[in-house]
Formats: C-alpha cells, structure tokens, sequence
C-alpha cells in the first residue's frame, strides 16, 4: 500500500494508529504524574511533598493552595483531603546525577532515583515513600533490605529505614508514589479510617479543657441553692433556675469565644480538624 494514490486505509491500519496515540498519551501522563506537580503542574522542585494518597507536589504549591483552596482552579479535586501541612510528608529524594543524554528534553529526564537500585523513578517501576521519615524507595529495592520477613502475620512487624534508620510499620507505612486505581481506593480507606480515629482525641481534648475553664462558674453556682431552698415558692424557684442558667450559659458562650481566641493563633501549619470540629 503506498503512494499509488488509490490506497484506502483498512480497519487494521486505523485501529494500530489509534493504539499507537493511546500509548503516546499514557506516556505523556506517566511522565506528568513523576516528573510534575499534581497541583500546579509545574516540573516538581524539592522541596516535594507527598499525601496519604501518594501523590507528588510541590511544597510551595501545597502551601499557596491551604493559604487560598482557590488558588487552583481545580485543587480541591485533587488534594481536597489535604487539610494541612501536617497531611503531607515531605519526601527525602535522591536525585538523579546520571548526565542527561544529549539532545534531549531536560524535561524528559528523570529527575530522582532510588538510593538502594539506582532505578529512575520514571513510573516504569513501582516506588513507594515512608509515611515515617519520606524516604523514597523502589518498592523492588526496599522489599530486598527489609529486615522483617513480607508474610509475616499476627505481630505488625517492624522494619527500619535503610536510608535513615527510622523504624516503622512496611503495612501501613509504606505508600506507593502514584499508585494503581485499585491501590488508591485502598490508600483512600486507610486514610479515612485513621481520620476517625483523629479528630475523636481533638474533641476529648477540647471538652477537657472547656471543662476546665468552666469549673469555675460551676463551683460558684453551687453556693446558690441556699437561696433557692429557702423558697417557698416553685416559681419563683424555677426563675431563679432560669437566671441562673442564662447567666452560667454567658458563662460558657463566653469560654467558647477566649478557646476560639486560642484557636486562632495557630497558624495555617497546624490549621485543620479543629476549625472543622469547632
Ligand atoms: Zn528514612
């Protein structure tokens, strides 16, 4: 078939073609998902963050989008679960130091490497960080050095970080850089069934100190009874009780409002659940 100007493309030569473009814009995305920001789609630039969900960003990116959840257009679609910076790990990177090829894209280069394999981490093989301490693995490599053995069952076993020697927990620890839609959706419940356990000890805390501050008034309520019992009256017991308790509710607003005050220190670093459960 060729140049003899009556040749009509079969159903074989659209189809390879169209192949062909699909595999030319996964590797486009492969590419966009190592080597950019997920957020601000800028090449990535350490400091790099990572999320419960493995995602890539850069930490200017993160900080500009939890100063202002507008400042991308579509930022809450794509790290909308980050609440603050305390949600994000920032990874320990090795970068890549092999001479980039001649001629080349720089932006075709693999910016990091594993510190264990030397392997690039271009999205052809898997790479995982610790939640731990953020250093980057290939999954491969770190699997090789693990101390503990990868079935073991019953005891969490507990590894040590062949980069910086921080122990930690290969099952919940280790999450993968751009995982698998499967291994998202399980990332997705991992990280919200630790968010349940997480704001329950905010609140505790939050109701201990507002007892706290409120054991005051309580202790000085206390003494009014006398006043109350020596009331012959129900009525007028009972709008005593009111007064009472509208004064001791100013009380509490007012308690709210100075915890409030304390709240308000914190700064977008530590900023999250507690303004969510206030
Ligand atoms: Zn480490």
């Amino acid at each position: 078939m060729g140049n003899d100007g009556g040749s009509i493309p079969d159903r074989r030569d659209l189809v390879r073609s169209k192949k062909k473009a699909e595999a030319v814009d996964k590797a486009n995305q492969t590419r966009a998902r190592w080597g950019f920001c997920a957020l601000s789609k800028r090449r990535l630039q350490e400091p790099v963050v990572s999320c419960a969900l493995g995602k890539l960003y850069n930490k200017d990116a993160i900080i500009e989008f939890l100063l202002n959840r507008d400042a991308y257009g579509d930022g809450e679609n794509i790290c909308g679960h980050i609440r603050s910076l305390k949600d994000v790990k920032t990874l320990v990177l090795t970068p890549n130091s092999a001479p980039a090829a001649s001629g080349t894209d720089p932006t075709e280069r693999t910016l990091f490497v594993c510190p264990l394999t030397y392997k690039e981490m271009n999205g052809l093989t898997p790479f995982v960080y610790l939640r731990t301490c953020g250093c980057v693995f290939a999954a491969a490599g770190l699997n090789a050095v693990r101390s503990s053995p990868p079935e073991s069952q019953g005891e969490p076993e507990k590894d040590t970080c062949p980069n910086c020697a921080t122990k930690f927990t290969h099952s919940i620890d280790c999450i993968p850089l751009n995982p698998s839609a499967d291994e998202e959706e399980r990332l997705r419940e991992l990280m919200a069934a630790q968010r349940l356990v997480e704001p329950v000890k905010k609140s505790k805390k939050r109701k201990a100190a507002a007892a706290d501050i409120t054991s005051e008034p309580v202790a000085k309520k206390s003494a009014v009874p006398t006043i109350s019992t020596a009331s012959n009256s129900l009525r007028s017991t009972l709008a005593l009780e009111e007064a009472k308790r509208k004064a001791n509710m100013s009380d509490a607003v007012k308690t709210l409002y100075s915890s409030q005050e304390l709240g308000r220190k914190e700064t977008f670093m530590t900023r999250g659940t507690f303004t969510r459960y206030a």
